[in-house]
């Protein structure tokens, strides 16, 4: 009797091929670049990311949850999740990326138009969080083995403030500087009242 195909049960498989490098997503050489005028362009793109609808598990969840009244996410104009990757510039890995699923996370984020972003939301993205065990042959460990992740958000499932820092940090990245208050800071002016 022929021995079972195991080419794919180890690693990030055959199926899921190399890791997209950052400056595979780069325009080269830039259509405009003239610093100023960078920097607005980039704090534009900072007060209006589009992420893309795309939920894998129970992260998910956590995901939508932000986007609705109590978090309420278009306070910080990341609120538009685009059904296309094509009008996407944030890819949320908000789940468990199995391995037969990873080529087609692939697909969408090389979908995606450049400049984009991808933020590993949940230790299921980070690292296969608790399906990463002795003898896992079907989630993989860290969705980083395959598209370039810009942030990482831990916790099972992360809260939703938690999800916002990941996007005050995405943000963070594009302009060099926070818009919002720190948390501790919030607190602090609570505490004086
Ligand atoms: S990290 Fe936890 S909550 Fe998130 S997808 Fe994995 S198991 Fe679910």
């Amino acid at each position: 009797m022929a021995s079972p195909d195991t080419s794919q049960m180890s690693g990030a498989g055959p199926q899921t091929g190399a890791l997209i490098t950052p400056t595979q997503c780069e325009i080269h050489p830039p259509l405009i670049d003239i610093k100023p005028l960078n920097y607005v362009f980039d704090v534009g793109r900072a007060m209006s990311i589009w992420p893309l609808t795309f939920g894998l598990a129970c992260c998910a969840i956590e995901m939508m949850s932000v986007s609705m009244a109590r978090w309420d996410m278009a306070r910080f104009g990341a609120e538009v999740f685009r059904p296309s990757a094509r009008q996407a510039d944030l890819m949320l890995v908000a789940g468990t990326v199995t391995k037969k699923f990873a080529p087609l996370v692939k697909r969408l984020y090389e979908q995606m138009p450049a400049p984009k972003y991808v933020l590993a939301m949940g230790n299921c993205a980070i690292s296969g969080g608790p399906f990463k065990f002795e003898g896992n042959y079907s989630v993989l460990e860290g969705v980083d083995q395959i598209v370039p992740v810009d942030v990482y958000v831990p916790g099972c499932p992360p809260r939703p403030e938690a999800l916002l820092e990941g996007i005050f940090a995405i943000q963070k990245k594009l302009v060099g500087c926070r818009f919002w208050p720190e948390p501790q800071a919030v607190a602090e002016k609570g505490a004086d009242k």
